[in-house]
């Protein structure tokens, strides 16, 4: 028996595999320990993607480079093929030709991956407000830290990695889970977004109608 989806054939193999792993695996690996290792295993062994695109990627280098060394914070390893890789750093001008490239890029990462909009350029297009430039490169790719700076210095990138770093912490391990049909279910669980919901939620009738 299969079950189609998506122009994916899923055997009931598959369907076991996946209900298991949402079911049984998903709630262990969300247990505070478990959160808490896995989270904290995978904030301090980052592996940047080798990739820069102008002036900012002087920055970066700089980064990894002795004075500032970004070792220091676990993500030193630079990687030269974005399969070994789980951080992209947008570092530079992204071009409307250069767009596709970048997505192509960022699609061969596996997951968990992350990705940094370095410099007002990565951010926002920056001072090119051009027929040729994209007007921030969370047009074609999902973005989880804005540094801004023209360009930011390298005190400013291993500021946004702590920062990337604490959202780490706050992720739940299991919202990467895998289905046997390639898609990833990705979701976060942020403590303050649900404390945020308690607090706006009012406290009686009255209250909901002022
Ligand atoms: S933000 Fe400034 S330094 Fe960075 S790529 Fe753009 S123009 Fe260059």
């Amino acid at each position: 028996m299969a079950e189609h989806n998506e122009g994916f054939v899923l055997t009931t193999v598959d369907s076991i595999t996946n209900f298991v792993r949402r079911k049984m695996v998903a709630p262990v690996l969300d247990t505070k320990l478990a959160q808490f290792g896995v989270n904290w295993a995978r904030k301090s062994a980052i592996w940047p993607m080798t990739f820069g695109l102008a002036c900012c990627a002087i920055e970066m280098m700089a980064t990894g480079a002795g004075r500032f060394d970004i070792d220091r914070f676990g993500a030193g390893v630079f990687r030269p093929s974005p399969r070994q890789s789980d951080l992209i750093i947008i570092a530079g001008t992204v071009t409307l030709k250069m767009g596709p490239v970048v997505r192509r890029v960022y699609d061969q990462m596996p997951e968990p991956k992350w990705a940094i909009a370095m410099g007002a350029c990565a951010s926002t297009g920056g001072p090119f407000d051009s027929y040729s430039t994209m007007q921030g490169v969370d047009r074609t790719i999902p973005v989880d830290v804005y540094i801004p700076g023209c360009p930011p210095r390298p005190e400013a990138l291993l500021y946004g990695l702590m920062r990337l770093q604490d959202i780490i912490m706050r992720e739940a391990p299991s919202a990467y889970i895998f289905e046997s049909d390639g898609t990833v279910r990705r979701q976060r669980s942020f403590a303050e977004d649900e404390q945020t919901a308690v607090i706006a939620a009012p406290k009686n009738s009255a209250e909901a109608a002022a």
